[in-house]
């Protein structure tokens, strides 16, 4: 009865019920923005672990960001009571999963479970090596391109033998297949894999060895996947092989019979575009000959057509769209009601998304209907340092009014829109936080530092190494660090290793020499006392000890003070970890920005970014053709990107519960030039009712035409490819939003004749001359 019902079930709607409480079998949510899919999954997790379905380590969860593991986190921990004697599900994202299975198995992908992660520069680094090795210009075959091509293989799950010969030939002359194996090759002497293969290595593992996967398979009872419109073919690979069990769990590790020795076949056919269902690099997954029968699985999707917007990186939207093909008798469910956002709110939203023909479309509704609930305000600005000012008068205004600064959120088409927004709110004292984008981690010192701690994690890691071989300077010259390049290399040892050898010759000069016997011995002794001593003392050590700490100390730049911050704020937080291995694990997988967690502060991340999150007021600066939809969109031409495009305006307009605010201004600096722009079309696109130019009066605008008779048929559509920056008096037709902000055409340099030159008299581009 009802009075015995668990009190997580509570308030769930019919549908969302059904999607918890149906535990066994194929499951697929498809549902819009804000509709509950991300509860429903917490809460399935909840009820499977209270009628004890299964232990918590039987459950494995996947989202899309490492911040979203941990909100699931601490909801289920809410839900179920903390510190159940079974531990926690295996929760996280696709890479943080697959580094823990792959750290179990690392000898069976030639790799030893200290293996080092390599991040984007040291992939970078590394291929420039190789490139320069095979005499390759590397101006004309640049490592950053050739990093992403090999990423996208991966993301693909294709292996250097399963790279398509027309791919392979793009790169070098013909030379990709070969660097990518090289590449391949390299990371395994140096006991380090990349992010796609955190990946590949399991897929490549589950393939060749069913006994591992057959053990998988007993492991997982459930298996949850948030966000599933934005996998890639690696990643449902993966899935797949997890979820697709073959003749009953208890089956012996062979039976997968023939099947189980094939090398992954993922490349061998290549995915044409348009492969169906039923064709394509997966095909091979299925159950092989005589297994008619499968047990059902008990997968559990939840995803949003219209909030794929991965495509860019490889995800494939048709994932979704052939669930029930997959999983045979699978339950499809959808969710109707928006509990997230006002009736204002997902009316403009859901016009907006209508524009995209290539959608399954769905109906979305909401009781969040009050009269008193705001419109969208559609503001504009001169330039962007007053949007910026605008923005941070706004947030200072609900401060005021009582609002709590977590609640709010600014999302940028761009991650460079950031640095005005920071820079503001540095002189109002606003504290913020930048989720997503250039991290904490990523700087100069933080890089140094992180260098050191792992080549004292792990020795082989010549990356590392050389990075800090010489920093502070040692008087290590490049034909020093060529000679241990070249010892290591006749040798086959790591650098480090190398180094302690030429430090004992006479081959070395005497001062280089003396440098690398020190350094060696520093190496030696660290190495030591990991096992006897705390792993911040030993950081505050290496780093006091290697003298990186006195050489910002001796720097006299501006910069340098904060550098030292930065280091102890990087000791201060290893305390939140066990070991010195698994701090570094955590900085390789870390996508947020992590400070000031417990901060009152603003969020500022990219749209992408932001998926899955909600905010009370959502603030979306810089909707302006040409950055919004982005300028490649346009290029591309087809309505592919565009489609994109709009599906990620969808996203930033259903992050918002009660207040959206959406921004344009008139004028951009675009690659150092001052350019006038145009209103994104995408503001064409949001219905009338459900939108409010925002009103003059306030301190920084001036304008006071409320849809200054542009009329809502703009005629524009589509027409603006190629136009660019044309200008404030474009070419296609008026827009109602033309006559907001007034500005007649600033492109000269005239300045504009509308309300803001009023207000600002010489604008802000002139000022900058
Ligand atoms: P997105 O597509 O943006 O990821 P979603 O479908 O995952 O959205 P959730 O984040 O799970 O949606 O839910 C949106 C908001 O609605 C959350 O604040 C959630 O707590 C709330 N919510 C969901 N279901 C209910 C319900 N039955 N009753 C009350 N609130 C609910
Ligand atoms: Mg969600």
């Amino acid at each position: 009865g009802h009075a015995a019902e668990p009190a997580y079930l509570k308030g769930l709607n019919p549908e969302q019920r059904l999607a918890v409480e149906t535990t066994e079998g194929p499951v697929l949510v498809l549902a819009g923005a804000g509709t509950g899919k991300t509860r429903v999954l917490t809460t399935r997790i909840a009820h499977i672990l209270s009628l004890g379905l299964a232990f918590p380590s039987q459950i494995l969860a996947v989202t899309f960001t490492n911040k979203a593991a941990r909100e699931m986190k601490q909801r289920i921990a809410v839900l179920i009571g903390e510190g159940s004697a079974e531990g926690m599900p295996w929760l996280g994202t696709f890479h943080s999963i697959g580094v823990k299975i792959l750290r179990r198995h690392a000898e069976l992908a030639g790799l030893k479970s200290g293996f080092t992660i390599l991040d984007t520069d040291d992939v970078i680094r590394l291929l420039k090596q190789l490139i320069q090795a095979e005499n390759l210009d590397d101006k004309r075959w640049p490592a950053r391109q050739f990093a992403q091509m090999i990423d996208g293989w991966k993301n693909k799950g294709l292996s250097p033998k399963d790279i398509p010969e027309g791919d392979a030939r793009a790169f070098a002359n013909g030379k990709g297949r070969e660097l990518y194996a090289a590449y391949q090759e390299r990371l395994k002497s140096l006991n380090a894999c990349d992010f796609g293969d955190l990946l590949l290595h399991p897929i490549r593992i589950f393939r060749d060895h069913p006994d591992v996967l057959a053990d998988y398979h007993r492991r997982f009872r459930y298996i949850l996947v948030d966000e599933y419109q934005d996998t890639n073919t690696a990643q449902y690979m993966w899935l797949r092989l997890l979820a697709q069990r073959p003749g009953g769990e208890r089956s012996s590790p062979r039976s997968r019979g023939e099947d189980a020795g094939r090398p992954m076949r993922g490349g061998a056919n290549p995915a044409e575009p348009g492969a169906g269902p039923s064709s394509g690099p997966s095909d091979h997954l299925l159950p092989v000959n005589g297994e008619k029968e499968r047990p059902t699985v008990n997968i559990c999707c939840v995803g949003d057509d219209d909030q794929s917007i991965y495509g860019w990186r490889g995800a494939e939207v048709d994932n979704i769209l052939r669930f029930d093909k997959d999983f045979p008798g699978a339950t499809i469910i959808r969710l109707e009601r928006n509990y997230r956002s006002t009736a204002h709110i997902l009316g403009a939203a859901s016009h907006l998304i209508a524009h995209n023909e290539g959608r399954l479309g769905k109906t979305l509704f909401t009781d969040h209907a009050d009269p008193d609930d705001a419109r969208v305000q559609v503001h504009a600005a001169w330039d962007s340092e007053e949007e910026a000012r605008a923005v941070g008068e706004e947030i200072e205004q609900a401060q005021r009014r009582g609002h709590a600064l977590n609640d709010m959120a600014i999302l940028v088409r761009a991650s460079f829109q950031m640095r005005e927004f920071e820079d503001r709110f540095v002189t109002l004292g606003l504290n913020y936080r930048v989720i997503g984008g250039p991290r904490f981690y990523e700087r100069q010192e933080i890089r140094d530092a992180m260098a050191y701690f792992r080549v004292v994690a792990q020795g082989a890691d010549d990356l590392a190494f050389e990075r800090i071989v010489n920093v502070p300077k040692r008087g290590l010259g490049e034909s020093a660090i060529r000679q241990i390049h070249d010892t290591a290399r006749a040798l086959r040892v790591p650098m480090l290793e190398a180094a302690g050898k030429l430090a004992e010759s006479d081959e070395m000069k005497p001062k280089p020499r003396a440098a690398l016997r020190e350094i060696c011995a520093n190496f030696g002794r660290w190495q030591e006392a990991i096992e006897t001593t705390a792993h911040t003392e030993l950081a505050e050590q290496i780093l006091e000890e290697s003298g990186y700490i006195d050489m910002w100390k001796a720097d006299k730049s501006a910069e340098a003070p904060g550098r030292l911050e930065n280091l102890k704020e990087l000791i201060r937080s290893m305390e939140d970890y066990e070991s010195l291995r698994s701090f570094l694990e955590h900085v390789a997988l870390v996508m947020d920005a992590e400070q000031n967690a417990e901060l009152d502060a603003v969020s500022i991340m990219t749209l992408h970014s932001a998926k899955g999150l909600e905010f009370e007021t959502v603030f979306l600066p810089g909707w302006e053709e040409g950055l919004f939809p982005h300028q490649r969109a346009l290029d591309e031409g087809g309505r592919t990107g565009l489609e994109e495009e709009r599906r990620l305006a969808y996203v930033g307009l259903t992050r918002a519960k009660k207040n959206l605010h959406i921004w344009f201004v008139s004028n951009r600096r675009i690659h150092g030039l001052w350019q006038s722009t145009i209103p994104s079309r995408f503001l064409d696109e949001l219905p009338e009712a459900h939108v409010e130019v925002a009103d003059a009066g306030n301190s920084y605008g001036g304008y006071s035409a409320p849809y200054g008779g542009g009329g809502f048929a703009s005629g524009r559509g589509g027409g603006n490819q190629g136009g660019g920056f044309a200008g404030r008096q474009n070419p296609y037709g008026a827009s109602r939003f033309d006559n907001v902000g007034g500005g007649s055409g600033a492109g000269g340099g005239t300045g504009g004749s509308g309300a803001f030159s009023n207000t600002y008299a010489t604008p802000g581009w002139a000022r900058a001359q």
